[in-house]
């Protein structure tokens, strides 16, 4: 599916900083993870450093919903991941707390944004009232696994070539779900965790003087 670069009217480019990512005894890994990804994720934890996503369970929960509400039909869905970039102890991890989306044209195997509809998914985002950065992309692939095709490779490539972005992909059918990111010519699977939207965002704001968090209302 390859898209138009969109025009990111409302990305802030802010420096990157130190916040402590949400605790481990916060955070729990997907049901649909594989096995080999769920222990990917419990090694991850136990090094004690950040992980390099976290999900919140909001963002997580609108993201399987819009996937399994077009699996029915074999349809692919995508949108935005929405969040923030932070350090810890030297590392860079992402914080997913929403996402974006819009009309789309899908089939089984493409999927892509309407570009008519990129001024009004920029002006739904102005209007969330939420200070956020475009940390990557979701879609998904109705009962054909979780990978990077060739296109979304490329798409990674023109659209989420920072460090810190990420590809989440899901497939609603064979309830699996895993997130990439480029690494050289090709890409690799990284460990993400989901934490609890309301006690995290209680412990971050103080923080965070300039990130106003309100409900979102992009569909
Ligand atoms: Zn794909």
């Amino acid at each position: 599916m390859p898209v138009p670069r969109p025009r990111i009217v409302k990305e802030t480019r802010r420096p990157v900083a130190e916040v402590e990512p949400p605790s481990a005894c916060l955070v729990r890994p997907h049901e649909w993870l594989s096995e080999e990804s769920r222990s990917e994720f419990e090694s991850a934890l136990r090094s004690g450093r950040p992980l390099p996503l976290y999900i919140s369970e909001k963002a997580e929960r609108k993201i399987r919903e819009h996937a399994l509400k077009y699996a029915p039909r074999r349809l692919e869905v995508m949108g935005f991941l929405l969040g923030e970039v932070s350090s810890w102890g030297g590392v860079t991890y992402a914080i997913v707390r929403d996402v974006g989306t819009t009309e789309l044209r899908s089939s089984s195997s493409k999927v892509r944004f309407d570009p008519e509809a990129f001024p009004k998914l920029f002006h739904e985002l102005d209007g969330s009232g939420f200070d956020y950065v475009l940390v990557g992309w979701y879609h998904s692939h109705p009962g054909h696994t979780c990978f990077l095709s060739r296109t979304d490779l490329d798409t990674q490539r023109t659209m989420f070539d920072q460090p810190y972005h990420s590809a989440l992909v899901i497939d609603p059918i064979n309830r699996d779900i895993k997130t990439f990111r480029l690494a050289g010519d090709s890409y690799e699977e990284v460990p993400f965790a989901l934490f609890p939207s309301a006690e995290v965002e209680a412990e971050r704001r103080p923080r965070r003087r300039k990130l106003k968090i309100e409900p979102a209302t992009m569909g």
